[in-house]
């Protein structure tokens, strides 16, 4: 169920949100089995519990300053989320609430870097700057109510008249659903595509992509499953291999979490390994925060680290992560096990 919600960002912007029970997986009564072989018991994982938190945090920051910097390009490109999520989500909400995950991303970082009552941080990162910008713009009263997805942090750097376009993959039924009510009401028009698509798929058909107004191709693919499914990992791998071969030049964004599991710690290998065979240069950026010091022994850690691995990086992103990680380990990190680093190749 959709339910409307207090005006919230960029003044006349309303936000779509989720309702339903907590941490169930919601889905219509008697649909048991979704496109493409998709069990509904796969679809526990809801963004809206994670949302701000020190993952979307590393994301959303290496995201805004690739598209800055391919931004300045006037030819159009067009971009690609292939796991959209919700697209709009209540930091104050029901879900948030819960995990509170933002508390230890979004909030802490804006409450180091942007509180009132506190001297200005000097020097902070450019790109940690853009990003509490873009977040600000939706907070416009001051309080951090409402957070951007992927699909809105896009959307609010995408360029009308250089023709950018943007498609949206989201396979949940309600995240779907609120996704695309979320972006019917920016009236975006033939910009902005919503699909109930498996995004592994429907990124096929995509690349290459239609050459924009000056004759060159372009795109930026973001891909964000949530891995909650074990093949989520090898899908990846095959699918930016596949995209490769149809695009070589395309920047692909691939977020993963950095947890004590064989097929996460063999992704950014095989990733690099892709990168390296096909000649492409990359790039791979980890923020670890840490253990939660006030954490007890039997208290579950939840996710502590993760990870982006940029292939065909602008030539200028390694030199801002180089600035902007160790600041951000600086205000997000929280004991034993915090660390941040940086390689690139190719
Ligand atoms: N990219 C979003 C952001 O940064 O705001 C967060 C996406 S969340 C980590 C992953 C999303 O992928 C979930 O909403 C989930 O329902 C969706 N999903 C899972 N498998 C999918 C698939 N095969 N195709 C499209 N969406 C999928």
């Amino acid at each position: 169920m959709l339910r409307r919600g207090a005006s919230s960002s960029l003044r006349s912007l309303r936000l779509y949100e989720i309702t339903g029970l907590h941490g169930k997986c919601i889905v219509p009564r008697g649909l048991a089995m979704w496109p493409n072989g998709y069990h509904r018991g796969m679809f526990s994982y809801r963004h809206a519990f994670h949302a701000g938190n020190h993952a979307d945090v590393l994301k959303h920051t290496t995201l805004i300053a690739t598209l800055r910097h391919l931004m300045q390009k006037e030819a159009g490109i067009t971009l690609v989320d292939t796991h959209a999520g919700a697209g709009l989500y209540r930091l104050d909400g029901d879900y948030t609430e819960t995990g509170g995950e933002a508390k230890d991303g979004v909030v802490k970082l804006m409450a180091a870097l942007r509180a009132a009552d506190r001297p200005a941080v000097k020097d902070v990162s450019p790109a940690i700057d853009d990003y509490l910008d873009i977040i600000a713009g939706f907070n416009p009263s001051g309080a951090l109510r409402v957070y951007p997805g992927s699909p809105f942090v896009m959307q609010q750097l995408m360029r009308t008249e250089s023709r950018d376009r943007l498609k949206l993959f989201e396979l949940h039924p309600t995240d779907s659903k609120t996704l695309a009510a979320n972006i019917a009401q920016l009236d975006a028009g033939r910009q902005i595509a919503v699909a109930r698509e498996d995004g592994f798929e429907g990124l096929r058909p995509l690349l290459p992509p239609p050459p924009s107004a000056t004759g060159s191709k372009r795109a930026v693919v973001l891909i964000d499953p949530s891995y909650e499914i074990k093949s989520d990992y090898a899908k990846v791998s095959a699918c930016i291999q596949e995209a490769i071969k149809r695009f070589p030049t395309g920047t692909y964004l691939v977020w993963y979490p950095v947890i004590p599991r064989p097929e996460a710690h063999d992704l950014p290998r095989r990733l690099r390994t892709l990168a390296n065979q096909a000649q492409k240069p990359w790039l791979n950026a980890t923020l670890a925060i840490g253990q939660d010091p006030t954490h007890g022994p039997d208290d579950r850690p939840g996710l502590t680290a993760s990870g982006m691995f940029v292939i065909n990086p602008p030539h200028t992103l390694k030199a801002v992560l180089q600035v902007a990680l160790p600041q951000l380990l600086t205000h997000l990190g929280r004991g034993r096990g915090k660390s941040q680093a940086l390689e690139s190749g190719g």
